[in-house]
């Protein structure tokens, strides 16, 4: 199997990576309070082993970057842990990344993202490496990748709400992936978000309302969603869906033609 983690890579091994034309992947998470039950690299953890998996699969087709570990999070700094990184900092940052591997010669860069405060940031850091690069690039948060039917039947907590941070969602994925690092003993339920008909907090469905507010104002626990419903056994499913999915995202991706542009002045 080629060596699919880019850092391991020689000079010489990137130019042949970029004849390829290899999807490069680039996990990118947070570091941040996750309640007292999951840890503060849950979401880099998240986004950089279902990345991992799926270039696993196909490592003739992408490479795997190494993950961004810090990110924008300034509402979670009430709580201890949480390193909170500048909004305009983590889109020049990412869009640095995303432009140096064009430079090498790579086309396609796929973000993947682990943390929800992440998603304006990176989506304009994606723009941003298009715009100004040969490359194209593209966003993907895992759990959007999830098919709503399999949340559906799997899910057991209350909606919305049940599954929105440290919650049934994230710490059935985190007892999947790395056991070690969730004390389900000190899990609790913790949904005091005032749900209202436009103000409402679920990564199953999200409210047509960008809104974000201290953390503390919310959550007493530092979990916004029900913990107490996770299971390994769901997030087993989860996390094979997403790198289902992501398999066949980076192929798409892969394959996507890039057309010239054209000066219509
Ligand atoms: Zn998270």
């Amino acid at each position: 199997m080629p060596k699919i983690r880019y850092e391991e890579l020689t000079w010489p091994e990137v130019k042949e990576a970029v004849a390829q034309q290899r999807v490069c992947v680039l996990p990118v998470g947070t570091t941040e309070q996750h309640g007292p039950h999951l840890p503060l690299v849950t979401d880099v953890l998240t986004a950089a082993e279902m990345s991992r998996l799926a270039v696993e699969q196909v490592p003739d087709e992408a490479v795997l970057l190494p993950p961004v570990y810090y990110s924008f999070n300034e509402h979670h700094m009430d709580f201890p842990g949480t390193i909170a990184i500048a909004g305009e900092t983590i889109i020049r940052y990412v869009t640095d990344i995303g432009i140096s591997l064009a430079r090498h010669g790579f086309e396609k860069i796929l973000i993947v993202n682990g943390h929800g405060s992440n998603v304006p940031f990176l989506d304009i850091a994606a723009r941003n490496i298009t715009n100004e690069s040969t490359a194209i690039a593209a966003m993907a948060s895992w759990w959007s990748l999830i098919p709503k039917e399999l949340i559906t039947a799997q899910r057991e907590s209350e909606y919305p709400g049940g599954m929105a941070h440290g919650c049934e969602l994230e710490t059935s994925v985190l007892l999947h992936l790395r056991p070690d690092l969730v004390q389900m003993d000190k899990a609790s339920k913790d949904i005091s978000f005032q749900h209202t008909e436009f103000f409402y907090w679920d990564l199953q469905n999200p409210s047509p309302i960008f809104f974000q507010e201290w953390f503390s104002r919310y959550s007493k626990t530092g979990t916004v969603g029900d913990p107490t419903k996770a299971k390994a056994a769901k997030g087993e499913l989860f996390v094979n869906a997403v790198v289902e999915r992501m398999v066949k995202l980076i192929r798409e991706f892969r394959a996507r033609e890039i057309a010239p542009r054209v000066d219509h002045h």
